[in-house]
């Protein structure tokens, strides 16, 4: 029996707000940034936790005990039969999904969220684009709200107001700022602790002591839609920026007089560098390039808009009209790229079945990397239990893949079954 889309969103928000139940898988093939393990179980308890693991049958059984399941019921245990156990995916920069935008409000949040996590995105920070200062509020408080009824929203991302007019991408050029001081206390007193991460272009006038303020409040400031010099994006992650975001697009290029945002970031160990890795946004060639410039600190984004997982067609992009072909959005006024329709499932796809990449690193760039950029890969104020790796300790997010298509078949975000 299938269900409709309705039904699904209806579903997996009432799993997403509602309570946590112990999980027991055995019989899986683990992978995770920490490597493969065979014949691996885990054991999750009522809170959504991991409490243990292992590869041997004996203690799997007293491991079920533990947290009141059965090992004789076969209907309590999941039997993976040698299907890939990976950590649930972290989406770290993304708009949306099945029609709709985080910035569409409590619904389209619901609806956008459930269809990345059907397709494995257990974790999603929710980008919001930009827009004239009072709606990016409006939408940053709806982020707020929704962080306090569920489990799987980590925040806010806000990709703009303060972009580089030449590097604007598909964002409003009437809405672009300077991150003058007073606007930054406005928009973090709005958000009340929720924006995880805010591009910046550090070559605005007020960039460099706006990036020093956003991380002086708990914010992770990234790097991006700029036309930054070597020096000044250097003096921007030492101001505080953890993130390059998105490499390669919407930012002056490599250069070998002219080196750019990217050296400072590739040699930079403090900064975690977003990759779309769609093949379209970023061709292969440079998707292998960029991945190997920066070993354990490339972070799979998927910057995914409102048409991803849908028919082609026309969308919407903030208040801007998108035309989407052949699932390439662009937008009607000047086509300029206007967001993917990439699914993490499909990143991590495409990394080990195209690309020939190790399964730990392509897992690890979809799960612990970007857990790491937000200091979530250990326990902290947003998730409790870090996100990451199948670890004792660590959060009931868990996938189990089918190991020849790489497909998310069954998903668990904080012990609750999403599909
Ligand atoms: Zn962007
Ligand atoms: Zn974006």
């Amino acid at each position: 029996m299938t269900e409709s889309r309705e039904q699904t969103v209806a579903r997996v928000t009432a799993a997403l707000t509602g309570k946590s139940s112990p999980v027991a898988i055995h019989r899986a093939r683990k992978i995770d940034a920490r490597g493969v393990q065979d014949h691996y179980w885990v054991v999750a308890d009522a809170q959504g936790v991991i409490v243990a693991t292992g590869t041997d049958e004996e203690s799997f059984e007293s491991a079920c005990r533990s947290v009141g399941i059965d090992p004789a019921d076969d209907a309590a245990i999941i039997d993976a039969n040698g299907r890939l156990l990976t950590p649930g995916y972290v989406d770290i920069h993304a708009h949306g999904a099945w029609e709709k935008s985080f910035d569409d409000g409590p619904d389209g949040i619901d609806v956008a969220r459930a269809g990345h996590a059907v397709h494995g995105t257990t974790r999603q920070v929710l980008s919001l684009i930009t827009n004239p200062v009072g709606v990016i509020e409006r939408n940053v408080r709806n982020v707020r709200a929704k962080m306090d009824e569920r489990p799987d929203i980590l925040g806010a991302h806000l990709e703009g107001p303060f972009l580089a007019l030449a590097r604007k991408g598909a964002h409003d050029p009437e809405c672009l700022k300077d991150p003058v001081p007073e606007l930054v206390d406005e928009l973090l007193e709005a958000a009340d602790g929720c924006i995880r991460q805010i591009t910046i272009a550090p070559e605005l006038p007020h960039g460099i002591g706006a990036i020093r303020q956003f991380a002086a409040a708990g914010v992770v400031p990234a790097v991006g839609h700029c036309d930054a010099d070597y020096e000044t994006a250097k003096r921007g992650f030492d101001a505080g920026a953890g993130i390059m975001t998105h490499m390669f697009n919407a930012m002056n290029g490599l250069h070998h007089r002219k080196p750019g945002p990217i050296p400072a970031a590739v040699e930079d160990p403090r900064v975690t560098i977003e990759l779309i890795n769609d093949g379209f946004h970023v061709q292969n060639p440079m998707v292998k390039l960029g991945f190997g410039f920066a070993p354990h600190r490339i972070a799979f984004v998927t910057d995914a808009m409102a048409a991803t997982d849908c028919p082609d067609g026309a969308y919407k992009l903030g208040a801007l009209d998108v035309n989407v072909v052949d699932g390439h959005a662009r937008l009607v006024s000047n086509g300029a790229i206007a967001g993917s329709t990439l699914l993490l499932e499909v990143a991590v796809q495409r990394a080990v079945l195209e690309l020939g990449f190790d399964a730990p690193a392509a897992v690890e760039a979809a799960t612990l990397t970007p857990a790491h950029a937000l200091g979530l890969d250990r326990p902290n104020k947003v998730t409790g239990a870090p996100l990451g790796l199948i670890a004792p300790g660590y959060a009931a997010d868990l996938l189990l893949t089918d190991p020849a298509t790489w497909q998310v078949e069954e998903v668990w975000c904080a012990g609750r079954k999403l599909k």
